[in-house]
């Protein structure tokens, strides 16, 4: 297959049109055309030299991923499922506010880590997606919302990507860091460092490298005051300890474009939604760094065993974070009537590590399918 021109950031493209014996402006050109202008056809790049597009016709392609389905819920949230192969699908959900439209990109097809309340999570995990898979989702979806919105020329759909959809994206490091340059170069998406956050469930020597590498927003997931809880909610944390992932956090804080760190709070009943369990939160964060809090209600799949916690117990939760001066928001959930909500993203997963299988036979009678959200049959009528 040849390369796929969404693989590289700036400077690979740069890299491999010199490999083309071309100059660095051509690359600069060609870049603007697929990224800013949705283009994938290099006869249509019409200010492209003729020989060059002769040359990249034979030597590369621009390669989207195919689209399975597009779901439009009541309130704008529109989710694509996307298919990488191999029986494999992968979720990307837009979600428009009145000042501004996100977009929540995935990064893996499942996920290693197996956190409980989560739907990605119990399906186990296939691969990592390509540095070109994670940038085709936002290439198509900026591209195809421009059409159907009818957006005027020069004006942009999505202004804030958050790596929030399937996946860990800091078990797929090598992969992200391109794409996140894509996301933020000016000749690409042009999207502020502020405004592409990367959440992750605590892979310490990774949050490192991302401050070194490509600091932009960081997001982690809690989701437990203590250890011995978030152990059992987080596998992770067995391996990255709290106090271990706090220290990361503030190191983070030296080149962040945020002076705060976001930590995601996942809302269960009876589970991790106790006031004394808000104070204890208090205790861990407040003297240590400068964060705000986002508590995410549950949003239940079938086999989780899990429930949400109710709204008055999420708002005493959150009084205790604010009467402890932590900015505290509750996330509104969006999207679910087409399953966009977060932890919801299920896409088609072929689970390699048996981590699925292994859940199964610990927490459901043998053999129980765990159901998948709206892909199975968009799936099934391709194979
Ligand atoms: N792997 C990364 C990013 C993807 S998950 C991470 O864990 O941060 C994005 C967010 O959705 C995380 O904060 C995660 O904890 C949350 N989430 C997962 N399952 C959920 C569910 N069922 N209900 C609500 N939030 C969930
Ligand atoms: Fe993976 Fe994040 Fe889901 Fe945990 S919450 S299983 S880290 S996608």
């Amino acid at each position: 297959m040849s390369p796929n021109l969404l693989d590289f950031d700036l400077e690979g493209l740069a890299a491999f049109c010199e490999g083309l014996g071309e100059k660095r402006f051509r690359a600069v050109q060609l870049y603007r055309w697929i990224h800013q202008r949705g283009e994938a056809d290099f006869e249509r790049m019409s200010d492209l030299a003729k020989s060059l597009r002769g040359k990249l016709a034979g030597a590369a392609e621009v390669r989207g991923l195919p689209l399975l389905s597009e779901h439009r819920s009541a309130d704008g949230t529109v989710k694509w499922l996307f298919d990488v192969g191999a029986g494999n699908a992968v979720e990307t959900v837009f979600i428009p506010e009145a000042d501004r439209g996100t977009l929540c990109v995935s990064s893996q097809a499942g996920c290693a880590v197996g956190c409980r309340f989560c739907s990605t999570g119990h399906q186990g995990f296939s691969r990592n997606l390509s540095t070109g898979e994670i940038v085709a989702q936002l290439w198509a979806a900026e591209h195809r919302l421009r059409v159907a919105l009818a957006m005027p020329e020069g004006t942009r759909a999505i202004d804030n990507v958050v790596m929030m959809g399937m996946g860990e994206p800091l078990q797929n490091y090598a992969a992200l860091v391109p794409a996140l340059r894509t996301m933020l170069d000016d000749h690409g998406y042009g999207l502020s460092r502020r405004r592409v956050t990367v959440s992750t469930s605590g892979v310490v020597p990774m949050i490192d490298r991302l401050r070194d590498d490509c600091p932009v927003a960081l997001a982690v997931s809690l989701h437990a005051p203590d250890d011995a809880l978030r152990d059992s909610l987080v596998p992770l944390n067995r391996k990255y300890p709290l106090d271990e992932l706090l220290g990361a956090c503030e190191r983070y804080l030296s080149a962040a474009p945020r002076d705060f760190i976001t930590f995601e709070y996942c809302m269960l009943d009876g589970v991790n939604d106790a006031p004394e369990q808000a104070q204890a939160l208090l205790r861990l964060v407040r003297d240590r760094l400068p964060c705000k809090f986002n508590l995410i209600p549950f949003n239940p799949f079938p086999a989780s065993g899990l429930h949400r916690s109710s709204p008055a117990r999420v708002a005493a939760f959150a009084r205790v974070l604010q009467d402890g001066g932590i900015v505290t928001t509750v996330r509104r959930t969006r999207g679910d009537d087409i399953d966009a909500a977060c932890g919801q993203l299920a896409g088609e997963v072929q689970d390699r590590t048996q981590v699925a299988r292994r859940r199964a036979r610990a927490t459901a009678p043998a053999g129980r399918v765990i159901p998948i959200a709206g892909a199975g049959a968009a799936l099934a009528g391709r194979r």
